[in-house]
């Protein structure tokens, strides 16, 4: 749909000289060669040239939308958070939606973790939660990200996605096998981004002014109810519509059926987090809700569509790093390397002044310290000195608070490499579990798994079928058949195709 608009502006060349035809180019008689002197066609042609910035090398694919936070329930108890204090105050937001490996073209239905990002324009700074739509992660290492998301994407001989790669790297690394669970289920293939669930994954913490703080985990419940595409309607619905969930969030908004999510909290307190069966820093484990409830306290309703996609949506930059007082970040290890790399892509992607795009600009900045850089464009803090300057005294406001005991790091540097452990398999095991409630979910697990691992070499795809035993004995085996019965079809299929001499 293209939006229909009234009145009719005056055309300019960029720099705002009036331009009489923007389809005729100066040139030296009718057939002859154009002229350099034709700025409007020089510089429409140049700045064509630059249109594309670089895409995310993760989450390229995505789509989003404004909104508000509203505060539904008192949290005063566990944080300062400006934004969070006061039933029924509402704070305004933008969420991105994305798949994970995929490039900028890719099908929104693919079989993939889905981004869940939202920043929030507070009072205090833009808070940004950088969530996913399952409560885990494929590992609890920072060093193994670029290397397992090499895995997922394009082998770098054949350019192909490539299942041996895929499973070669995760049945060597099977700490990820809780969150493949969750990537073959059901869910790993969302039906739209409304009707999916948004989850923390990392701890956080809450903190009060007085020093004490709690870990926290956060949980968005679609109010849609979660709803699945089989991996048969996700293969369909990738050559038929592959931008199916980005039409449905645009479309849904502009007929006023505002997607909601009503957002929990999971507390633990230190003392808890200390006696707690595995470590609250490890990303591959979540905390069983019957030990630690959620905690409803807000709901986040998404009412307004982007007026320009790349403006507002690719122009996005979201980072967890970007907190405000009240909110800490733990110290899992893969979120203390989130901080530093969202900023990080972001000052490559867009630019060193990425906040001052209007998208990412907090509600107010003062930081007359960073001057300059390419695309400064908000005056640059005009005569303001640009040091600590007598002549300008500012205010310091306190915000970091000093913690007890969590917070006083002592040890020795040391080089660190996590091992993985019987325990590693046991949430795996209890989602087993979960799929058995629900008519065929643990049934089309075993056929999305072997509808790609059939695709993987001979020798990892036992690995994958022993990995999957040490979830449950019948998985691995359920897995070993239905793989090998498609191998079968496979290789039958191909002996078919092969053209008669
Ligand atoms: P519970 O039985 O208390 O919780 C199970 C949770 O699983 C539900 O609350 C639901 O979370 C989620 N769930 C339900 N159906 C599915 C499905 N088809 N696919 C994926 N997730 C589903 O047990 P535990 O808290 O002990 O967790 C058991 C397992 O459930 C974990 O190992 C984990 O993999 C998974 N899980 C746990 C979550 C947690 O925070 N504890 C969150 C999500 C999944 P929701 O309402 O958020 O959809």
């Amino acid at each position: 749909m293209v939006k229909e608009y009234s009145d009719s502006p005056v055309y300019t060349a960029s720099n705002g000289c009036p331009v009489m035809n923007p389809q005729a180019s100066q040139r030296v008689g009718e057939n002859g060669p154009l002229l350099l002197q034709d700025f409007h066609l020089i510089d429409l042609l140049a700045h064509f040239d630059r249109e594309r910035i670089p895409e995310r090398v993760v989450h390229a694919k995505g789509a989003g939308a404004f909104g508000e936070f509203e505060v539904t329930d008192d949290i005063s108890d566990l944080t300062s958070a400006d934004m969070f204090n006061g039933i029924g105050k509402k704070t305004r937001c933008l969420a991105r939606f994305s798949t994970v490996g995929g490039e900028k073209g890719s099908p929104d239905s693919a079989r993939d973790p889905r981004g869940f990002a939202v920043k929030f324009y507070t009072e205090e700074g833009n808070y940004d939660w950088v969530f996913n739509n399952t409560p885990i992660f494929f590992l609890r290492d920072p060093s193994k990200f670029p290397v397992f998301i090499h895995t997922q994407k394009r082998n770098p001989q054949t350019n192909l996605k490539d299942a041996t790669m895929f499973w070669d790297y995760l049945t060597q690394n099977q700490e990820s096998v809780h969150q493949l669970m969750h990537l073959f289920s059901d869910r790993g293939t969302p039906f739209s981004f409304r009707h999916m669930n948004g989850y923390s994954g990392h701890t956080y913490k809450f903190t009060k002014p007085d020093g004490s703080f709690r870990y926290v985990q956060i949980h968005l419940k679609t109010d849609q109810g979660s709803k699945t595409l089989t991996n048969e309607e996700a293969g369909a619905l990738a050559s038929s519509n592959p931008d199916h969930a980005t039409e449905d969030l645009f479309n849904s908004i502009e007929k006023k059926e505002f997607p909601s999510w009503t957002v929990y909290v999971q507390v633990m307190t230190p003392e808890q987090a200390e006696k707690f069966k595995y470590s609250v820093f490890d990303l591959t484990k979540t905390w069983p809700q019957k030990e630690f409830p959620l905690r409803r306290f807000g709901k986040m309703t998404l009412n307004e569509n982007p007026q320009n996609y790349f403006a507002e949506i690719e122009q996005a930059a979201f980072s967890p790093s970007h907190l405000v007082p009240g909110v800490e970040p733990s110290a899992d290890p893969v979120l203390q390397s989130r901080l530093f790399s969202y900023p990080d892509t972001h000052r490559h992607r867009l630019g060193v002044n990425y906040q001052q795009i209007p998208a990412n600009c907090p509600l107010r900045a003062f930081n007359p310290f960073q001057r300059d850089g390419a695309m400064q464009v908000n005056g640059n803090y005009g005569a303001n000195p640009n040091y600590q300057s007598s002549f300008r005294p500012v205010t310091y406001k306190t915000t970091c608070t000093s913690h007890d005991a969590h917070e006083k790091w002592v040890g020795t540097a040391t080089n660190f490499a996590f091992r993985v452990f019987p325990e590693d398999y046991e949430q795996a095991t209890a989602l087993w579990n979960v799929l058995g409630r629900y008519e065929n979910q643990q049934k089309n697990f075993v056929s999305n798994v072997a509808g790609h691992a059939c695709g993987a070499r001979k020798d990892v795809r036992e690995r994958v079928y022993e990995m999957f035993g040490k979830v449950d004995k019948g998985l691995g085996e359920a897995i070993r058949k239905k793989c090998e019965e498609n191998v079968g079809a496979l290789e039958e299929a191909m002996k078919k195709a092969q053209p008669r001499l």
